[in-house]
């Protein structure tokens, strides 16, 4: 299946100049959205990446990150933006290219020798991955690995990743 064909591109969104791919239209095709999960769950499992739990970036880290998590039989855990997680937090600030942001986790979540894949729609400059990477180095967890289903490979985000392995479907 052409998963690129099920990728819609937005021109100008969120601003001008930048080209959005939109991942909406792959989920909502039956057949596409069964083939990405399938397809992601493989190649993590060819890959050998053994995880406890998957984490997923809000919001679409969590569309992706939870079935996989179904399919390799283990949990999922959510990175959410700062004040939507309701109990006590591990936090990380990362610069954008303008200003900076937050990401937190659940403290209870995670544990040190924790096994964790971090999952997200899609990588461009790596920022919002390495710094949830950090996070869960931070609180002591083995991370296993990354896993996108698009890269942009002109951004070079992986060079803003730790050293392990990184899994994607789509390239452009
Ligand atoms: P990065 O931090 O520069 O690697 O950007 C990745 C984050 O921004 C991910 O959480 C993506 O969901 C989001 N993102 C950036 N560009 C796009 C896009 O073209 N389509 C969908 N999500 C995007």
């Amino acid at each position: 299946m052409d998963l690129k064909s099920l990728i819609r591109d937005i021109p100008d969104f969120p601003k001008s100049g930048i080209l959005f791919r939109d991942i909406t239209t792959l989920l909502r095709d039956p057949q596409g959205l069964r083939y990405t999960i399938d397809l992601f769950t493989q190649k993590i499992l060819d890959a050998g990446l053994k995880a406890d739990y998957v984490i997923g970036m809000e919001s679409r880290g969590f569309m992706f990150g939870t079935p996989l998590a179904y399919q390799l039989g283990a949990g999922f855990i959510p990175v959410r933006k700062p004040g939507k997680l309701p109990a006590a937090v591990h936090s990380i600030e990362y610069e954008l290219e303008y200003g900076k942001d937050c990401l937190e986790v659940h403290q209870d979540a995670l544990h040190p020798q924790s096994r964790v894949l971090i999952v997200d729609d899609l990588i461009a400059t790596g920022g919002t991955a390495g710094a949830t990477a950090k996070l869960v180095e931070k609180i002591g967890c083995e991370l296993v690995g990354f896993g996108f289903i698009i890269e942009l490979r002109d951004l070079q985000g992986r060079k803003n990743l730790p050293d392990v392995p990184i899994v994607s479907l789509v390239e452009y």
